[in-house]
């Protein structure tokens, strides 16, 4: 670490892998296999970060890395249409049929910031509704915070992003249909889209309130903006269908990145033929990218989703998923660790706080020292866990039942060490 911090800024290229939410430093990694992770000390660990969501089937699926050996044999990158980028299109719409067009990217970033230019330029207006505690990305327009209050003037999330960037980004409470609905009554003719993560996976995991999905449809398609859901975590994680497919809604645009390119870079956005065509070269909307299709990442994420067709795959993840819980709520109760599990399927977040997380206000009530401690017990006993409170643990195809009572004995033994520390 102390070389990787001469070269590059924290250590790291990507904020939450420098531990600084939790102190320490991080495993350094060398390989991978499966459910697990080994890294350059020879540590091996359980892996429920799992590249921060992509790798669904686990490291190194056999069928994954003969797909990218076979285009390896055939050429990196061509600066040309391939046949294999329509067919990972196709297979995008077939599962998500509220999808007709998608033009694949690089990063998710990229998708959120060319999904929200593409609704900005189709209804001629400037103002874009996010949610606290959303992330859609490092694009300019998407690192605005909520101010206080409700529907406040946004304020830049990051030096150098210009408050003229962010002025047209309005930040909502996520949850609170109240709030969605006077801004809506207010502003509806200047609002080009709202974006929201439909299940959110980045202030942790929070599950969207009875109704409030079906509000931001209702309100969006009645004024005439444009409803992007953000999957790019949930996309094809949660269901078949992803969010959308789960709670039955269609948004305008989605934007899609992580298990679409199997663990290498790629991202996502697509929609009707009647938008997308608005997208250059068909219309006037600019958007493009020297790699965007890469064969490499298209071979990865065709052999990905060829192996998660139907139910049987999410059934199994749901299955792991609600014994992770189980076990995790169990050893707290014993302990008497007070925490909160929010989990859809195969993400899932462990709260270390009373009250019950809905919203970005609530989630920040979790005890971060108490976790930074928790994290570190996870990892010496084997387990990579996400090294933030506000981050979703993954589970994959790879991990067994096996793999998620380790990991729950783990907890146990983590709960018991912070009910020790606490104890007068
Ligand atoms: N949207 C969501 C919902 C995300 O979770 C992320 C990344 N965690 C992004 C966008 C940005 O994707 P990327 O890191 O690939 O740019």
């Amino acid at each position: 670490m102390a070389r990787a911090r001469l070269s590059l800024p924290g250590g790291v290229n990507s904020p939450v892998r420098s531990f600084s939410a939790v102190g320490g430093t991080p495993p350094f990694f060398e390989r991978a296999e499966g459910q697990f992770l080994f890294d350059i000390d020879g540590n091996r660990y359980l892996d429920m970060v799992l590249a921060y969501g992509p790798l669904i089937l686990g490291h190194l699926h056999p069928a994954v890395v003969a797909a990218v050996g076979r285009q390896l044999q055939l050429g990196e990158a061509f600066g040309g249409p391939t046949e294999a980028e329509s067919e990972l299109a196709e297979q995008i719409c077939r599962r998500m049929p509220n999808l007709e067009m998608v033009r694949l990217v690089n990063s998710g970033t990229e998708a959120a910031m060319s999904a929200v230019r593409l609704a900005r330029g189709i209804t001629g207006r400037d103002v874009v509704v996010k949610f606290a505690g959303c992330y859609h990305g490092h694009s300019d327009a998407m690192l605005a915070q909520a101010g206080s209050g409700v529907a406040t003037l946004s304020i830049p999330g990051s030096p150098g992003v210009p408050r003229g960037t962010v002025a047209d980004t309005v930040v909502l409470p996520f949850n609170d249909l109240d709030a969605v609905s006077a801004l809506f009554s207010r502003e509806g003719p200047r609002i080009a889209a709202v974006i929201v993560e439909p299940v959110p996976g980045n202030m942790g995991v929070v599950l969207p309130r009875d109704g409030f999905l079906p509000l931001l449809r209702d309100l969006t398609a009645a004024q005439g903006s444009v409803l992007i859901f953000d999957e790019v975590i949930t996309g094809f994680r949660v269901s078949s269908g992803g969010a959308q497919g789960l709670f039955g809604i269609e948004p305008d645009l989605t934007c899609l990145g992580k298990v679409i390119g199997g663990g290498l870079p790629v991202g996502a956005f697509g929609g009707s033929r009647e938008i997308m065509s608005h997208l250059a070269p068909e219309g006037p909307v600019y958007q493009a990218g020297t790699l965007s299709g890469n064969p490499l990442a298209v071979a990865a994420g065709l052999a990905t989703l060829a192996l998660l067709q139907g139910d049987g795959p999410y059934q199994e993840l749901e299955a792991r998923g609600a014994l992770l819980e189980s076990g995790i709520l169990a050893a707290a109760q014993k302990s008497g660790v007070p925490v909160q599990v929010n989990r859809l399927g195969s993400m899932l977040t462990v709260y270390l706080t009373e009250s019950p997380v809905t919203d970005y206000p609530t989630a920040m009530t979790a005890d971060r020292t108490r976790f930074a401690a928790l994290h570190h017990d996870l990892l010496r006993r084997g387990v990579f866990w996400p090294p933030s409170g506000y981050e979703s643990a993954f589970l994959s195809l790879r991990h067994e039942r096996s793999d998620v009572e380790a990991v729950v004995k783990s907890f146990a033994a983590g709960f018991e060490a912070l009910a020790a520390n606490s104890a007068p």
